[in-house]
């Protein structure tokens, strides 16, 4: 085996990209990126029932967007092509071929009915389940021979029937299983199709891949593989088991609790970083207190050696804390693709070709007020349209009787004022308050109310700056008509 660590995510495109497959491609990712190692994705679409091609698209396009990019697999190639399963039925094949040439795997001719019955017995007289290994003895001339004849059959693995097998995990140490519980597992369907504990162990030897991260529920599989390995007389890779991630209450992260794919975190308004940086929390920590981590900091501070084994919670409050930190720290530019997709999506896509510069505004002005994207543009569409409805508080609040006339001066001095930045308009309205014996918020208010049609919002005259002159005073105009009828 080479030096260089070599990893893998290996998904099955039957659905989309869960959280938890998203963390367990982001430790593979930060660990070959760490050990200056490549990163494989494999696609392992053998169950051709359960396969679906809009997932696996979904799925490319998740990783991508959490930056998850591979050095081999799908689209890139590499040296151990096709990095798709199904295009690589003949070595699975081949590689039963090989064990049953050996003695190691045979032939099974057992039908379904008898199958079920087993397993119905087994169920009356409380049996453990479990195939009863009853082809395991036939001569090879008869295998041969009902084979040759055309009859049905899969490819099962001869299992030792006593004695242990153990193997180490990174995480949990060493882990022993009974052989005796492992039964007779199937490798080849009838079908001539690979179950996914031979296609899994034939492409991870194959694709020379040094250490197996994966999710814990495939810990009861491994004893199966190292088996296969040693049918084989491969050397079985290092193997890295990442706790479960749990629900913010506990129980499993189901979609009855909310969000469970990528895509669905995307689309609730998550940038990629944060979303990067907080699945790479879930299950190991760089052991000191830092939380928000630039990618350069993760890759530097990652180590298998601090997964930890206890179940990890997917708390979406820190999540969105995380997220609010990250607008924070990102420059208007570093969003701005995010931000134009929720605007699109909320139709103002013409707008934003119209007036492009509007975007950078926007961004810049409630980057740092928002906690995720979708409130960041939820909260500023009077960048893009004039306020379609007033706060009906505020308006009680800060439109009385008398504001149309306080207004109305101020608009005349509006009207005359060149100098449009924040200070200088600040200015204006100091003295305006000053000239009508008036306090500062009896014309700031009624004027955000105007311009935005809400109470709340960036700095007045950063706003008042960014939505410039003509806006401005147009939306004065018709919040004095509105709002004095
Ligand atoms: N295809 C398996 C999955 O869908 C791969 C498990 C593994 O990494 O071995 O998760």
């Amino acid at each position: 085996m080479s030096d260089t660590v070599r990893v893998r995510f290996a998904p099955s495109p039957t659905g989309f990209l869960h959280v938890g497959g998203a963390r367990s491609a982001l430790f593979n990712w930060l660990f070959a990126k760490r050990m200056g190692g490549k990163f494989l994705l494999r696609i392992e679409d053998t169950d051709q029932t359960r396969y679906n091609e809009a997932a696996l698209h979904d799925l490319i396009r998740d990783l991508k967007w959490l930056g998850l990019t591979w050095d081999e697999g799908p689209e890139v190639g590499g040296p151990h092509e096709p990095y798709y399963q199904s295009q690589r039925l003949p070595m699975y094949k081949k590689a039963s071929e090989e064990l049953l040439a050996k003695g190691a795997a045979y032939r099974c001719f057992c039908t379904s009915e008898r199958l079920d019955a087993l397993r119905k017995r087994q169920e009356e007289n409380k049996l453990p389940p479990g195939y009863d290994r009853h082809c395991r003895d036939l001569t090879t001339e008869e295998s041969d021979a009902r084979a040759a004849a055309g009859e049905a059959h899969v490819v099962r693995l001869k299992s030792p029937m006593s004695g242990k097998t153990v193997f180490t995990d990174m995480v949990r140490g060493e882990i022993e299983y009974q052989n005796h519980v492992l039964d007779d597992l199937v490798l080849l369907k009838t079908d001539g199709f690979p179950t996914y504990h031979l296609a899994n162990v034939v492409d991870d030897h194959d694709m020379r891949i040094t250490h197996v991260l994966r999710g814990d529920e495939w810990i009861p599989s491994t004893p199966r593989h190292v088996l296969l390995y040693q049918a084989f007389g491969w050397t079985p890779p290092a193997f890295c088991h990442l706790p479960v991630i749990l629900a913010p209450g506990g129980g499993k992260l189901s979609k009855r609790k909310g969000a469970v794919s990528v895509g669905e975190y995307r689309e609730k308004g998550y940038l990629p970083h944060a979303l990067f940086n907080f699945l790479a929390l879930l299950g190991w920590s760089p052991g000191d207190e830092r939380e928000k981590m630039s990618l350069e900091d993760l890759i530097e501070s990652f180590s298998l050696e601090r997964v930890m084994p206890k179940a990890a919670a997917f708390d979406e409050t820190k999540l969105e804390w995380l997220n609010g930190q990250y607008l924070i720290g990102s420059a208007p530019e570093e969003i701005e693709s995010e931000v134009r997709r929720f605007l699109v999506d909320r139709g103002f896509g013409e707008e934003l070709s119209e007036n492009p510069a509007t975007l950078e505004k926007h961004i810049r002005l409630l980057k740092d007020r928002s906690r995720r994207l979708d409130e960041l543009v939820d909260t500023g569409l009077y960048f893009w349209r004039d306020p379609e409805t007033y706060e009906e508080k505020a308006v009680a609040k800060h439109w009385k009787p008398e504001t149309a006339a306080r207004m109305r001066s101020l608009v005349l001095r509006l009207t005359e004022q060149a100098d449009w930045s924040h200070t200088a308009l600040e200015a204006l309205y100091r003295d305006e308050t000053e000239k009508q014996g008036v306090k500062f918020a009896e014309l700031i208010h009624p004027t955000r109310l105007a311009v935005s049609g809400l109470s709340f919002g960036p700095g007045l005259f950063e706003l008042l700056e960014a939505l410039g002159s003509d806006c401005v005073l147009r939306r004065l105009a018709i919040a004095l008509e509105k709002l004095s009828a």
